[in-house]
């Protein structure tokens, strides 16, 4: 079994799609009472990623734990909201305030170059084990678009389309971004590495 150390039910979804045939059981912390979730005081996503892996594989020794953090980084806004994605608009940050601050942020800016980066952590009995990157670069859009995905999707268009990932489908989101492109990494080593790490 993996377990994704998030409360975040769409990243888990989004996990599933994409490594549901590696691993028929996934679960989250959602479907774990009792484990709060950790003070993520890292200075980047990396860092952050790995208090999450380690936080819940301490309280899970047995299982493998599988965390990801990940965020926005805007060239006009020297890289916010960066590592601060979830908590941009404050305190009680919810999708809607954080996407209305950064679409108010970035009104008159000409350059709206942006990408999301992902990096998952997978850790086992307090072991990180490994570290994958996932990048996919991108624009604002000027306005929101579209209903599905979540966070900033709506108003992030990738890199080759000119609709944002809230209007494209789930799997041309699943297929090319950066949890994929992070998990595309993360596959290949549990291929790899999956003799002496199983069990
Ligand atoms: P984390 O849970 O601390 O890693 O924060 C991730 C935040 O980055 C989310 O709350 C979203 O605001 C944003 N984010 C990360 N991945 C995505 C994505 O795939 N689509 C839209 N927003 C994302």
């Amino acid at each position: 079994m993996l377990i994704v150390a998030t409360h975040n039910s769409h990243k888990t979804g989004e996990m599933k799609k994409i490594l549901g045939d590696l691993f028929p059981e996934i679960t989250d912390l959602t479907s774990i009472p009792g484990l709060e979730p950790p003070v993520e005081d890292g200075d980047t996503f990396a860092e952050n990623s790995a208090i999450k892996a380690l936080a819940a594989s301490h309280e899970h020794t047995c299982a493998f734990i599988l965390a990801d953090d990940s965020g926005l980084e805007v060239d006009a806004l020297d890289g916010a909201p960066g590592i601060y994605s979830s908590r941009f608009s404050g305190e009680n940050a919810t999708d809607a305030t954080n996407r209305s601050k950064l679409l108010i942020e970035m009104v008159g800016k000409t350059n709206r170059a942006a990408r999301f980066r992902c990096v998952v952590t997978i850790a086992k009995g307090g072991d990180v084990l490994g570290v994958f990157d996932g990048t996919i670069e991108g624009r604002i859009a000027e306005s929101m678009s579209g209903g599905g995905g979540f966070g900033y999707d709506p108003i992030f268009i990738p890199e080759g389309y000119e609709e944002t990932f809230g209007e494209l489908s789930e799997e041309i989101k699943n297929g090319m971004s950066h949890r994929a492109r992070a998990l595309e990494k993360f596959r290949e080593w549990w291929k790899e590495n999956s003799k002496t790490q199983h069990g």
